[in-house]
C-alpha cells in the first residue's frame, strides 16, 4: 500500500522514527495509504534544511523565485485530474468540486504569488531638505505553515506560495487527515527543481509534528489555519517566543436575506453557501436570517433545492454531497443535530446518517440538514458545527438582524442579499466580519485581504497582506 513520505531538503524521506499512521478514505472508511507519524526530530531536520537554504533563496531575484512558482502552478494544471481524484479520495468531497474549485485554486495561488512578489514595492517618505526615509522589507526567515483538512491543497498552497514568493523558506504541515495532495505537491516541487530545503513538508499529527514547528526557535513566524481552540494553543506557545503569527480560525457566518432580494439567485447561492463541501468550509453561511415577509417562500424554495442535493459516492459525477471527513467529525455533527432537537428546533430536512450501498457502505455520509424555530442565541446558533447543518430564522428589522448576526464570538464572513445598495453598504459596515459578500458568496479576488475578526483570527492573508506578513520592515533614514 502507498506510503507517503516527508519532503525534506529536496528529497522524499521516511520519518526519522520509522512510524506511520493509517490514512482513511472517508467515502469507504477503508485505509488507502499510510503517512509519516513525524516528530520533533523530523521538524528539527526540516528546519535545519530550511535554514541552510535561506541565504541563497532570499538573495534570488523575486523574478527568479516567481518563475519557479509559476512552473509549479503549470504542473498542478497539467495534473489537475489526478490531483482532483486524490483530493476527493482523501477528503470525501465530490470530485467535481475538487476539479472546479480546490485544484484550480491551488494552481492560482502559485501563479498569483509568483508574479505578485515582483509588484511588491516598499515605501519612501521624503522630508523636504531634511531626510530621506525608506523601508526595506526583508524576508522573515524560516516560517511554519500549518493547514486544515477541509480544503487541503487549496489552503496549504495559500500559505506556502506567498511565503516562498517573499523569500522565506518553509517548514509546512498539512492535516494528518488529508495529507495526500501535499505529498503529490512535493513530487511536483522535485520535478520543477525547487532548490533543496526551500520547502519542507513534514507529515504527522498536530501534537506530534505541529507543536514542534510552533516551538522550534529557528522558526520565526507561523501561518496557521484551523480551529479556534488550536489557534489559542498556538498563540500560547508562540507569543512568549515573539513569533509573528497569522491565525485564520473558525466561523459561524450569517447569511442575511432581505425581502427585496433576487429570490431565485439567493436560494441558488444559499444552497451552495450552506452545503458546499458538506458545509465544511469556514466561510459557509450556517445561520440564514430571512425577512419575515418572504420567509415561507424562501423556506419552500430552499427545501426544494435541498431535496435535489444527491448524497452519493464522491467519485460519481452526479454526487452533490460527498462524505464528511471522518467518523469522529460525523459524530460531532450528529451531536449538534441532537442538540438542535434538545434546544427546541423543528427539523425541516435531513438529520440522519446516510448508509450507501456498494463500496461506500461504511462511509461517513450525512443528509443535508435544515432546522427552524431555534433561538438566535442558542448553542446551535452560536457554535461552529462545520457540517451540512443550517438554521432558518425570520427577522423583522435591520437592527434586529444585525444584533443576531453579530451575536457570536466569531467574525469571519457574512452574506447580504438585497437590491437596495444603500442598505447593503449600511449593513455591511455594521457587521463584525472580516469579509462581507453582497449578492454573492465565495467570490474571491486573491488581491483582497482575507481574515476574521474576534475569535475568527488575527491578521490578514491574501495579496500584499500576505507578503507583508512574510516580511519584516526595516526603516532606513538618510540625513540630507
Ligand atoms: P485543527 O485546528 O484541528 O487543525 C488544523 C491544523 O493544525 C492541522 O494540520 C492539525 O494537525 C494542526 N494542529 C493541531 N494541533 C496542533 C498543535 N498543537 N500545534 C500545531 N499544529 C496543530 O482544525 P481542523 O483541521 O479540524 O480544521 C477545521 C477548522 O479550521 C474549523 O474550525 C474551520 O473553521 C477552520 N478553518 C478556518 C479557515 C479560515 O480561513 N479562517 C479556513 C478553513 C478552515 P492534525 O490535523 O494532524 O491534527
Amino acid at each position: 500500500m502507498l506510503h507517503l513520505q516527508n519532503y525534506l531538503n529536496g528529497q522524499l524521506v521516511p520519518p526519522a522514527a520509522g512510524r506511520y499512521l493509517p490514512n482513511l478514505e472517508p467515502a469507504t472508511g477503508e485505509v488507502f495509504s499510510y503517512l509519516p507519524d513525524s516528530d520533533a526530530e523530523d521538524v528539527a531536520r526540516a528546519t535545519a534544511a530550511a535554514e541552510a537554504a535561506l541565504p541563497a533563496w532570499r538573495r534570488l531575484p523575486a523574478e527568479d523565485r516567481g518563475r519557479l512558482l509559476v512552473r509549479i502552478s503549470e504542473l498542478i494544471e497539467r495534473d489537475l485530474e489526478r490531483l482532483a481524484q486524490a483530493e476527493s479520495q482523501d477528503n470525501g468531497k465530490p470530485v467535481s468540486l475538487a476539479r472546479t474549485v480546490d485544484i484550480p485554486r491551488a494552481a492560482s495561488n502559485f501563479a498569483f504569488f509568483g508574479t505578485a512578489a515582483q509588484h511588491f514595492a516598499s515605501e519612501t517618505h521624503f522630508q523636504e531638505g531634511v531626510a530621506l526615509n525608506y523601508t526595506v522589507r526583508h524576508p522573515l526567515g524560516v516560517v511554519g505553515c500549518i493547514s486544515p483538512w477541509n480544503l487541503p491543497l487549496y489552503l496549504f498552497t495559500w500559505k506556502i506560495a506567498p511565503a516562498l514568493a517573499a523569500g522565506c523558506t518553509v517548514v509546512a504541515k498539512p492535516s494528518e487527515i488529508t495529507p495526500y495532495t501535499a505529498f503529490l505537491l512535493s513530487e511536483l516541487c522535485i520535478e520543477v527543481g525547487l532548490p533543496a530545503g526551500v520547502l519542507n513538508i513534514v507529515h504527522g499529527t498536530g501534537p506530534g509534528a505541529g507543536q514542534p514547528i510552533i516551538e522550534h526557535p529557528g522558526i520565526k513566524g507561523i501561518s496557521f489555519t484551523g480551529g479556534t481552540k488550536t489557534g489559542e494553543q498556538i498563540a500560547r506557545t508562540a507569543a512568549p517566543m515573539f513569533k509573528k503569527l497569522s491565525l485564520e480560525l473558525g466561523g459561524k457566518n450569517p447569511n442575511i436575506v432581505f425581502a427585496d432580494c433576487d429570490l431565485a439567485e439567493t436560494v441558488r447561492t444559499s444552497l451552495r453557501s450552506s452545503f458546499a463541501n458538506q458545509g465544511q468550509i469556514c466561510l459557509c453561511g450556517s445561520r440564514i436570517f430571512i425577512e419575515r415577509s418572504i420567509y415561507e417562500q424562501f423556506k419552500t424554495d430552499f427545501l426544494a433545492g435541498v431535496a435535489d442535493l444527491t448524497v452519493a459516492d464522491p467519485q460519481l459525477e452526479t454526487s452533490r454531497q460527498g462524505a464528511l471527513v471522518s467518523e469522529a467529525h460525523l459524530q460531532k455533527v450528529l451531536c449538534y443535530i441532537a442538540l438542535a432537537h434538545a434546544e427546541g428546533g423543528t427539523l425541516l430536512a435531513g438529520g440522519q446518517r446516510v448508509m450507501l450501498d456498494g463500496r461506500c457502505t461504511n462511509g461517513y455520509f450525512l443528509q443535508p440538514t435544515v432546522f427552524e424555530g431555534l433561538a438566535p442565541d442558542c448553542r446551535v446558533n452560536r457554535e461552529e458545527i462545520f457540517g451540512p447543518v443550517v438554521t432558518l430564522t425570520p427577522f423583522d428589522t435591520e437592527e434586529e438582524v444585525l444584533t443576531w448576526a453579530n451575536g457570536t464570538d466569531y467574525g469571519l464572513a457574512a452574506t447580504i442579499w438585497t437590491r437596495d445598495l444603500n442598505r447593503a453598504h449600511r449593513v455591511a459596515h455594521q457587521l463584525h466580519s472580516g469579509i462581507v459578500w453582497i449578492n454573492t458568496w465565495l467570490h474571491r479576488d486573491l488581491r483582497t485581504p482575507f481574515g476574521g475578526m474576534k475569535n475568527s483570527g488575527v491578521g490578514r492573508e491574501g495579496g500584499l497582506e500576505a507578503l507583508r506578513f512574510f516580511t519584516e520592515a526595516q526603516s532606513i533614514t538618510v540625513k540630507l
